[in-house]
């Protein structure tokens, strides 16, 4: 139930030609740790790169975060790319918002993020492809922390 689908090191790990292949459509995206790291305003150009090639491929993104409005906005903004935020992953809801505003099928969206309790999970429980990333920042919130301790019992070094 809670491994996922596929590990990349980074976002920009996975070929968009991998996810085409896969019949993926539509992503998807938390921001901390998986796009943006958890001290860092700006964006690695790798990822902004990643996500303008994606859709000028056709990819639709959505941008679904826990963390508060105004830094997911600012984020979403810079990428050209709708955004939900206080999402309270790993709940249904946030997913099944982002999944109304990509108008795609399940199979046709993969969820990407660098957590197992929140992206990876919630994901799944909505039947969703998962993609967990390693966190681009080993300092985390501390709620993050916590589960990241029980991500390593679930894994046994799976990750990578
Ligand atoms: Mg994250």
């Amino acid at each position: 139930m809670l491994g996922p689908d596929r590990f990349a090191p980074r976002l920009h790990d996975v070929p968009h030609e991998e996810l085409e292949a896969a019949g993926i459509r539509g992503l998807i995206v938390d921001l901390d740790n998986t796009l943006l790291g958890f001290r860092e305003t700006e964006l690695a150009q790798e990822h902004l790169d990643w996500v303008t090639r994606a859709r000028q491929r056709g990819f639709r993104i959505v941008m679904l975060s826990n963390n508060l409005s105004e830094r997911v906005n600012t984020l979403a903004a810079r990428l050209d790319v709708a955004c939900f935020s206080n999402a309270l992953k790993p709940l249904p809801f946030g997913f099944l918002k982002a999944k109304r505003r990509l108008q795609l099928r399940r199979r046709e969206i993969a969820v990407v993020g660098d957590q197992l309790f929140t992206d990876v999970l919630g994901g799944k429980l909505c039947g969703l492809y998962t993609i967990l990333t390693e966190p681009i920042e080993a300092k985390d919130f501390p709620i993050t922390r916590f589960f990241r301790f029980f991500e390593r019992l679930m894994l046994h070094g799976r990750r990578g």
